[in-house]
């Protein structure tokens, strides 16, 4: 293994200018221990680190990279829109042709709003919502992260799990006294929730499929009977497919279970890896949206040229083809892993939800929140580790999904799998740190 030095050095750099060195937490490794390896490039299924070292990426920027690093279609269409301008502050043709890519794929959404992150996707549709409804609560649910809007920090998973804060200083009692927060997969739970307070309830926010405590799908109906239940009490159901949304199907999780939410949430893939997402729904909702209607949303950069040129050539290029291959370097590199493990004698859940999947150390099906934390997680940054020094990039947090893409190829797939035994080895020898 080399050892990572410039990644050391720029981290010590990083950590005087930058709180904890990183722009969002999960990339600190701080639930797997060691040096956050600074990338310098990445090429197809690779990234390069600063050490030039070159790994395998299972992470794909957290899922927006679905055709792989430096896809030579997508970087001459941001090239070419950067040549015409990076910004204009007017509105511009590229924004339509997202708007109606992203119209023409999810039957229920009638109209989009652009924005530049999950996060102001979720807020502003949470917003619309009680804008809408005149209501003002909101349900969620344990273990699924909506991105850091104040109001649905409470219970969250990813980072913030990860980092062992079950709520954050800084959010107030207030803004999240209003949240509802409920265990996933339990209709029962919702049913209840909605017979005390369904007529002061706007919405309910759910993962279409949870990814940000490993991945936990939906069990079947479950979603339909979040739509069946907010309905019955007038509240909007936001179906949050920032994770899923264009990357497990072509119309994401809805091509796969087609629920007709009032609100849906988009990122990620709809933006080829720059800062572009949205969120979209029926027009007599949509249209209570400034300036058609009376509630404020806006944002300087939102359709951004360059972003909207990246999301569009994306989007283009994901054919059928892109979605089956996706589907099977997920099912491949899954039972690679499971297989490892099985080999070793390491209790284990292969997860799917659609082409995202991860491990869970545990003897069951993980079905929530309390579940995944039930799992031996401490094993995984030992499994992290080998497998990164074997050259394979993993989600640096056992709650997160891996995500492949469509550039994983042979070769990839053979450094995968010679990585694998000394990793499932180094899960099987690891021990429990006492806490
Ligand atoms: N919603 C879901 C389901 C997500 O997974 C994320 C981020 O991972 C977000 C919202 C927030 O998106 P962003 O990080 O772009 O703000």
């Amino acid at each position: 293994m080399t050892e990572p030095t410039q990644s050391a050095a720029l981290f010590d750099r990083a950590r005087t200018v930058i709180p904890g060195g990183v722009n969002s937490p999960v990339r600190a490794f701080q639930s797997v221990g060691g040096t956050p390896r600074f990338m310098v490039r990445g090429s197809g299924p690779y990234l390069e680190d600063a050490d030039g070292v070159r790994y395998v990426d299972l992470v794909s920027s957290w899922g927006p990279m679905i055709l792989g690093h430096a896809h030579p279609e997508i970087v001459d269409a941001v090239q070419s829109a950067a040549t015409r301008g990076l910004s204009f502050g007017t509105p511009t043709i590229g924004e339509v042709e997202l708007a109606e890519e992203l119209v023409s794929r999810v039957a229920p959404v009638q109209q989009v709003r652009l924005v530049n992150s999950g996060t102001e996707a979720t807020m502003s549709a949470v917003r619309l919502a009680r804008g809408f409804t005149g209501r003002h609560r909101v349900v969620k649910f344990a273990g699924c992260y909506h991105g850091h809007v104040d109001a649905l920090l409470a219970s969250a998973g990813s980072g913030v799990v990860t980092l062992g804060l079950p709520d954050t200083p800084g959010v107030t009692g207030a803004q999240t006294a209003e949240t509802i927060v409920l265990p996933y997969n339990d209709l029962a739970a919702v049913e209840a929730c909605f017979a005390e307070f369904g007529n002061d309830i706007a919405c309910l926010i759910t993962e279409a499929a949870a990814g940000n405590m490993g991945a936990v799908p939906p069990v079947p109906g479950f979603n339909a009977g979040l739509r069946e239940i907010t309905a019955r009490h007038g509240a909007l159901l936001i179906m949050d497919e920032v994770m899923t949304g264009f990357r497990v199907s072509p119309a994401g999780w809805f091509g796969l279970d087609p629920v007709d939410a009032d609100l849906f949430t988009f990122g990620k893939v709809m933006s080829g890896g720059l800062p572009a997402a949205a969120f979209g729904g029926r027009t007599d909702v949509m249209s209570r949206l400034a300036p058609a209607g009376p509630v404020y949303q806006a944002g300087t950069l939102s359709g951004n040229p360059v972003a909207v040129a990246a999301g569009l050539s994306t989007l283009r290029l994901a054919d059928d083809a892109t979605y089956a291959t996706l589907d099977a370097n997920a099912r491949t590199i899954g039972a690679m892993v499971g297989a490892a493990l099985t080999r070793v004698g390491v209790t284990h859940q292969m997860q799917y939800a659609g082409n995202m999947f991860s491990v869970f150390f545990a003897d069951g099906p993980v079905q929530d929140f309390a579940g995944a934390q039930a799992a031996e997680t401490w094993r995984y940054p030992a499994f992290f580790h080998a497998m990164l020094d074997a050259g394979v990039y993993l989600p640096p947090s056992a709650y997160e999904c891996f995500f492949v893409n469509t550039a994983i190829d042979e070769e990839a797939l053979a450094v995968i799998e010679r990585a694998l035994p000394r990793a499932a080895e180094a899960a099987a020898t690891a021990v429990r740190s006492p806490s």
